[in-house]
């Protein structure tokens, strides 16, 4: 499986920034995960890395937020696309895809061969907030990708356990702060809104690997 960081807040040379994330798995079929903050930076991006809209099978949105949503035109072009979503996203969000199979994930499920979404995992703060994250079945264990992980990045490894042991973690890490449930993962990457990510390089300095828009994983 190959992983590719599409957008993010940093990024390689050629390659535009912003506050956003987006990042595409390759497997036996193409899943986009999240979209940007804006479909010039998304656009701009994939041609550079070679990925067309009408070449991606599947998109999971990991939640309702426009620095995850903001380039969702640009996905849409391809008008066979398939849209994995949560049933908390906004009636605005869910007009948009009208037309399109949209399939509201309820609980942990298999999208696409060895690829899964999450399903809604509930942020503990006032917010209330529902996340899905990507989970990736691999020999070696399980690879999550998170959006902003609003809900606490030990809730969504709590979830990925009942796919097996986790080998990597790549994505937003928002607040989190418990950087011991990070212990025994091989591979961490953390990009876009993550607080700690000075911390988090610091303590694993031998297991993080910089996040940028461009960067390519193989699993
Ligand atoms: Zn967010
Ligand atoms: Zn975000």
């Amino acid at each position: 499986m190959k992983i590719t960081i599409v957008v993010d807040n940093e990024a390689e040379n050629g390659l535009k920034k912003e506050w956003g994330f987006a990042c595409l798995v390759e497997s036996n079929e193409k899943v986009l995960f999240d979209t940007g903050a804006s479909t010039e930076v998304l656009a701009h991006n994939a041609e550079k890395l070679g990925i067309k809209p009408q070449a991606i099978d599947k998109l999971v949105i990991s939640h309702d937020h426009w620095d995850h949503t903001g380039g969702l035109n640009w996905a849409l072009q391809n008008k066979e696309l398939e849209v994995y979503i949560l049933g908390s996203f906004s009636s605005q969000l869910k007009q948009k895809l009208s037309g399109f199979k949209v399939i509201e994930v309820k609980g942990l499920t298999e999208i696409s061969k060895d690829i899964y979404a999450s399903g809604p995992i509930e942020s503990a703060d006032k917010y209330r907030l529902y996340e899905q994250a990507l989970l990736l079945k691999t020999a070696n264990g399980v690879v999550i990708i998170t959006g902003c992980a609003h809900p606490g990045l030990e809730k969504i490894i709590e979830k990925a356990k009942q796919l097996g042991n986790v080998q990597a973690i790549i994505g937003g890490f928002h607040g989190f702060d418990k950087l011991e449930a990070l212990y025994g993962i091989e591979l961490i990457a953390p990009c876009h809104c993550t607080v700690r990510k000075k911390e988090i390089e610091k303590m694993f300095a031998n297991k993080v690997k910089k996040c940028k828009a461009g960067l390519t994983l193989e699993f």
